[in-house]
Order: structure tokens, then sequence, then C-alpha cells
């Protein structure tokens, strides 16, 4: 088998070894944080130093903290939870068309129990602006949801200036940012933008599957979405992930330790893309990507998931969008309104800081001659 070349770090990440031996020091010390000895009190302080670490991380206090398992159920829980919390004024929600499936499947449920859900469009480069969000809010908006940075094209969206604009326009609007693909990507922390709800996973950031958390900004009274043992304050029941929650936090610590990360991956980025360029002179560039992680590029008149699975025949890791989509044409990039051949041979391409021009190389001759392969196959 040839050596991994993995470009696909947006659907997941290698988990660090900082959170592995994290996690199996973690699980070696197997206590309940909630059991009342010291055995379990123990477990409690490393929960407790976890929410420290990821709280920095976010930019916020500890106990605005709440873990989860995974990015879709922070999606689920600020969605259903803070559309409830705004239904004396509401029933509409501002969300838009390029929202990853945790969010749109959520809206969607929503709609069939009575809400009304607004989805902005973006313009063709995946951008949507501040104004549409404004634009959008009615007497009865009590939820705003728009993530921080798109999956698909690496576009950051303006969420900041989404907020201010929505706060100064009507304060009681709850303002929710998925920032899966946002937290620790962008040169800020998330919390900064002033959102009410913050999602966020640790499966994008170097620790494994399983761990995510929610923002929820002092003061704002989310209900639960799980009822039980009422674990993290009551509002998130099911015993803490001691592992995972070590983990993550030994991801988030690495990360914060590396300031220079962003950039490693842009530069590896912005080398594989001109390279491209240059190679395959069909290549469109869909996104060049806000974020130092994510482009898109669209070889029109192929098949991306042909594409896809010759390249992963040779180990090559490169997807034809969300990891989400299995083989359908992705909705963020139709929202963009480009052309069918261009949706046809959409990629996405994702980086690490840990990823290499070498590897850039291997990807660049293997996507030209997959295209001169598959331009002879299909003539
Ligand atoms: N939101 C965005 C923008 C994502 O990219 C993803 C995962 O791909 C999710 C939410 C879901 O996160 P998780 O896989 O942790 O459920």
């Amino acid at each position: 088998m040839d050596e991994l070349i993995y470009f696909d770090y947006a659907a997941t990440t290698p988990v660090r070894p900082e959170a592995a031996a994290a996690m199996m020091d973690a699980l070696g010390q197997f206590g309940n944080p909630s059991s009342r000895y010291g055995y379990g009190r123990e477990a409690a302080r490393r929960v407790k130093e976890g929410r420290e670490t990821v709280a920095r991380a976010l930019g916020c206090s500890p106990g605005e903290v709440y873990f989860t398992s995974c990015g879709t159920e922070g999606d689920n829980w600020a969605l259903r939870r803070g559309a409830e919390l705004g239904r004396r004024k509401g029933k509409h929600i501002v969300t838009t068309a390029v929202e990853h499936a945790a969010v749109l499947e959520t809206c969607r449920d929503l709609e069939r129990r009575g809400y009304e859900v607004t989805y902005l469009k973006p313009d063709r480069a995946g951008r949507i602006t501040a104004g549409q969000v404004t634009a959008a809010l009615r007497p009865d908006t009590a939820l705003v949801s728009m993530m921080l940075v798109n999956n698909e094209t690496g576009v950051l969206l303006p969420v900041a200036e989404a907020v201010r604009a929505v706060k100064a326009a009507d304060k009681a609007v709850l303002f929710h940012t998925d920032a899966v693909q946002g937290f620790l990507k962008v040169p800020f922390p998330v919390c900064s933008t002033g959102a009410d709800l913050i999602t966020v996973s640790g499966h994008k950031i170097g620790a494994p599957k399983g761990i995510g958390a929610l923002y929820v900004k002092k003061g704002v009274r989310l209900a639960p979405l799980l009822t039980g043992g009422g674990q993290e304050e009551g509002i998130r029941s099911g015993t803490e992930a001691t592992g995972q929650i070590a983990a993550f936090a030994a991801a988030v610590a690495a990360a914060l330790d590396d300031p220079k990360r962003l950039e490693k991956a842009a530069a590896v980025k912005e080398y594989a893309l001109a390279r491209l360029k240059a190679a395959l002179p069909k290549l469109e560039v869909i996104s060049a990507g806000d974020v130092g992680h994510i482009c898109a590029v669209t070889l029109p008149g192929y098949k991306s998931e042909v594409v896809v699975r010759v390249l992963g025949d040779r180990n090559i890791c490169i997807s034809s969008g969300s990891a989400c989509h299995k083989g359908r044409p992705s909705h963020v990039f139709a929202a963009m309104g480009l052309p069918k051949p261009w949706l046809d041979g959409a990629l996405r391409l994702s980086f690490s800081p840990e990823s290499t021009r070498a590897q850039a190389d291997v990807l660049v001759s293997a996507l030209k001659e997959a295209a001169n392969s598959l331009f002879t196959t299909l003539s």
C-alpha cells in the first residue's frame, strides 16, 4: 500500500499523540466524576482542568463551557433549545443555505414542528453579508444561526459583524454560530464574535471522535437537550466522557502552543493551489478559502466521486465536498449557483499544519494522471 497522503482534514484529523497519551492516562484513572470519594473527585478535577483549557481557547470562562458528544449534538442543542427559549417572541429562525447538515436538518425538523426558517443564499463566492442577516429579521425572529467557517469552501462568514448588527436591531434575538471548522483555525478566539451559543468539535483539532463542546454565554438560560443525572451543572446529563475530555483538552493545549499552525497550513494550501493550476489547465478554483485549511476546486467535465475513488485507490484522500454528503452533489456549491459541470467535478482539499509540500506534489501528479486517464476513458 502506498504511503497515506491525507488532504481531508476538514472531515477529521488524526488523534494527536498528546491527546492519545492524555486519554490513556484518564482512562486508567476510571473514576466517575460524580462520585463523592477521593478517586471520583480526582476524575472531577481532571474534567475541571479540561474545561479550563477549552475555555481558554474559546475565550470565555469555564462556567460557560458544556461538554457534548460531538458538533452535531451542540448544533442540535443550540437550535432546538435556543428556538424554544425565544418562543414567546415567535417561531421564526434565520440561518444560511450553506450550513452543515447538523444545522440544516435540525432546521428542517423544526419546520415540521411549526417553526418558519429563512435560509440566506450565498453569492457566487459563497459569501453572506451581515446586511442579509438583519434584512431577514422579523418581529417574531427568535434565533439566528450562522456558521463561522464553511466546511466546503473555507469561507469565513462575518459572524462578529452579524452579531453586532442583529443585537443592535433586536437584543432579544439569540445568536448561535457553528464554529466546528473555525475553532483554533481562525486567528481570534471564537467567543470574541459575541455569539450567545457556539458549537465546537474535538475531532477536527486532533482529539478523538466523540467529544465536543457548546459555549453558552453567561445569562442565557438554555434548557437541556438530554435530561438525566444532572451532570454539567444540570444542563447536559450523561456521565462525563473523562478520557475524551482529557484528550480534547490536550489537543487544544497543543494547538495553543503552536501559534504558527494557521500559517503553516495556509502555506501548503497556497503551494498546492498554485501547483494544481499550473499542472491542470482545466482546473478551476471554486474557493481559495479565507482560512488556512480549506479550499475547493473543480474539474468541469469530470465526476468528482470517480476522481476521489481513483485517488483513494492510491491511498490519497481528498473529498468531493463534506464527508457527510455520501455522493450527493454539495448543497453549498449548488446554493452558490455553480454550473452543473462545476458541481459534478467539485473537490475539497483540506490541510493541517503537518501537511507538507512533498505531499502536495504527490497529490498534484496523481490528480493530473487521474484527469488524463479518465479523460481518455470518457472520450
Ligand atoms: N458543523 C460543521 C461545520 C462540520 O464541518 C461538522 C463536521 O463535519 C459538524 C458540524 C458536525 O460535527 P461532528 O462530526 O463532531 O458531529
